[in-house]
């Protein structure tokens, strides 16, 4: 298990649709129609992964300490 998540959104994908301002509001704000992260890392947080399971658009990647793609899901 890693301690910190770093988020990024992609900003070619999202629709700007809010959802994951809605389930994570501290963790997503929206910006010019657009999702973004309100700080790039986070620690481990229900909210984010709900957020990441909810977005239609897979717009929200997740990164490990490392550097690697994760799925906070698993
Ligand atoms: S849920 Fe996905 S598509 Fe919707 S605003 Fe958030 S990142 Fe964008």
């Amino acid at each position: 298990m890693t301690d910190t998540w770093a988020l990024e959104v992609d900003r070619r994908r999202c629709v700007g649709n809010g959802m994951c301002v809605a389930v994570a509001p501290e963790h997503f704000t929206l910006a010019d129609g657009r999702s973004a992260p309100v700080t790039a890392q986070v620690g481990p947080s229900e909210e984010v992964l709900e957020a990441f399971e909810m977005c239609p658009m897979s717009a929200i990647t997740v990164r490990d300490s490392g550097g690697n793609e994760i799925d906070p899901t698993l």
